[in-house]
């Protein structure tokens, strides 16, 4: 495995987003003294918080999978993590709602589930789900440890015995294919494809490697964080700072001076020049590439993003029996969904979109009496023909119809507090193509293949987040964490 070479007492982190703060921990307990510089008052970066009118809004995130991964990062300085954050099992994991007016219950529990879906579909589907489980649990056998958990230098690396078994259980084919084989109805074949989207791949074009992603939440279970999803960064920032790491907030890092190869400090807007041994990017790696190292290697600037997608955070005393806390309203256009945000990048004709209820689970986010609504439609990326200046309240407007179509009854005219988040403030916030959800991915920009962690001409610059290995979301950004830690101090397993 490659490392940074030289001294490695100090390390600088730019960015205590989780990617940032999973490092931190990990280098904290290395025995290396650790400093994290945020632009921003709080950590967290995309998994974000917004408080407004005595309501508690989550920004980003909101589906928490394999917690394990953040009591691994929290035992690296000797924490558990039931010290730090009160965790929800949610059951439903997700309620699924068809345009046909049926619903389907998500459960973890492969009984409860065919339980659910044999009640619903038919007992032959439920015998094939069955099997799909089988299926999604070998995969991440076999997946995690050599293609996901660990530090990728070449494609050379990928052949191992692990690799011939995924290509023997069909990973290698097409996911709508190969999950067609287990589940018959289109109702289940959404609900468990439809997880692609957060790789920025649609399940037509993806391999059927990436159904890994489905096993991770839809069977692995599904968490809320007591407080809300905003709780998980402040618990590992409470525990790094417990633990000798030094936090600088409202400082935004404008350049790292080097030579000879070497970072030698990273400069601050407020003039400050902190020295280190050691730099880790946690910004959009295109943005880190661009805007601090003074260049953009060809290979990153010819990378293809995920789409990006509009969130309404929305304040209202109305309520709904029929929801749970995450509820996805599925259209009957499917194929046509991806088709239409990847390929043709325009909005969705016939939306599918998430809407979840934090209040549902934790009250305390909302007045008393009241709930929160996070609202979240997928759109294409800037690279789509949009202009989200004049768009932005048209779409707003059509998103509160599609819902009250969907049975959202009354629901835009009860609106108490809102804010909306289209591409255009992604951008802001310092995302390429203002695409939260990073670069695709698509196989040549998975594993090796993804921008690498380690900077290319730089012996001492590392990179942490969504834009590196081994990709987008919490679950990943924890880990690219300790690949991060890895190619300074090695192992910290
Ligand atoms: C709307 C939305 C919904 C999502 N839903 C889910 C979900 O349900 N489940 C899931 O697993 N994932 C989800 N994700 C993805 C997940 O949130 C991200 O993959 C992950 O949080 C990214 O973490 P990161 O550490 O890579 O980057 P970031 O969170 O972007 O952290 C980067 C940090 O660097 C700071 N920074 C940037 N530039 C500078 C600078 N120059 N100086 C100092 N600091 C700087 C930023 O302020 C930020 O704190 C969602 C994301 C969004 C936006």
């Amino acid at each position: 495995m490659k490392k940074v070479t030289g001294p490695t007492d100090h390390v600088v982190i730019v960015g205590a987003g989780l990617g940032g703060l999973s490092t931190a921990l990990r280098l904290a307990g290395a025995g290396r003294k650790v400093t994290v510089v945020e632009r921003e008052s709080v950590p967290g970066g995309r998994n974000g918080l917004l408080i407004k009118d005595g309501y508690s809004f989550d920004t980003g995130p909101t589906v928490l999978t394999m917690p394990d991964l953040i009591e691994d990062a929290l035992a690296c300085v000797g924490e558990t993590l039931k010290d730090w954050l009160e965790l929800i099992p949610l059951d439903p994991l997700y309620r699924a709602f068809y345009h046909d007016g049926s619903t389907l219950d998500v459960h973890a529990d492969t009984h409860a589930m065919q339980a659910e879906i044999e009640k619903t579909i038919g007992s032959s589907e439920a015998i094939g789900y069955g099997k799909y489980v089988d299926f999604v649990t070998k995969l991440y056998k076999y997946e995690m440890k050599d293609f996901i958990d660990r530090n990728i230098d070449s494609p050379l690396n990928l052949i191992t015995p692990n690799l011939a078994k995924l290509v023997a259980l069909g990973g290698m084919r097409k996911l709508a294919p190969k999950v067609n084989q287990f589940l018959k109805d289109p109702r289940t074949q959404k609900v468990y494809s439809f997880q692609a989207m957060y790789a920025g791949v649609s399940p037509q074009q993806a391999l059927a490697i990436y159904a890994v992603i489905a096993y991770m939440d839809s069977v692995n279970g599904v968490f809320f964080p007591k407080g809300g999803m905003h709780a998980v960064p402040r618990a590992l920032a409470g525990a790094a700072e417990k633990h000798g790491v030094e936090f600088k907030y409202n400082s935004t890092v404008t350049s790292i001076e080097h030579s000879g190869g070497r970072a030698r400090a990273v400069i601050t807007d407020t003039g400050e020049r902190i020295e280190c041994d050691v730099v880790v990017l946690n910004p959009d790696l295109p943005i880190a590439w661009k805007e601090l190292l003074g260049r953009e290697p060809k290979k990153v600037k010819a990378l293809n993003y995920s789409p990006s997608c509009v969130t309404l955070l929305v304040g209202t005393e109305k309520k709904y029996d029929r929801l749970a806390h995450h509820n996805i309203h599925f259209g009957q256009s499917w194929d046509g969904v991806f088709d239409e945000l990847i390929t043709q990048k325009k909005l969705m004709s016939d939306p599918s979109f998430l809407v979840t209820i934090p209040t549902h689970d934790d009250p305390g986010l909302a007045p008393a009496g009241k709930s929160s609504y996070y609202i979240l439609f997928p759109t294409p990326n800037l690279d789509a023909d949009i202009d989200w200046k004049k768009q932005g309240s048209l779409y707003r407007d059509q998103m509160l119809r599609t819902m009250e179509a969907r049975g959202y009854t009354d629901f835009a005219s009860s609106i108490e507090v809102e804010q909306m988040t289209t591409p255009l403030d992604w951008q802001a916030q310092g995302m390429e193509r203002g695409a939260p959800f990073a670069s695709a991915h698509t196989f040549f920009q998975t594993g090796p293949f993804r921008p690498s962690n380690m900077a290319a001409g730089f012996e001492n610059v590392v990179f942490v987040g969504s834009g590196t290995q081994p990709g987008v979301g919490v679950p990943m950004v924890l880990i690219s964490g300790r690949l991060a830690a890895e190619r300074i101090v090695g192992s910290v397993k």
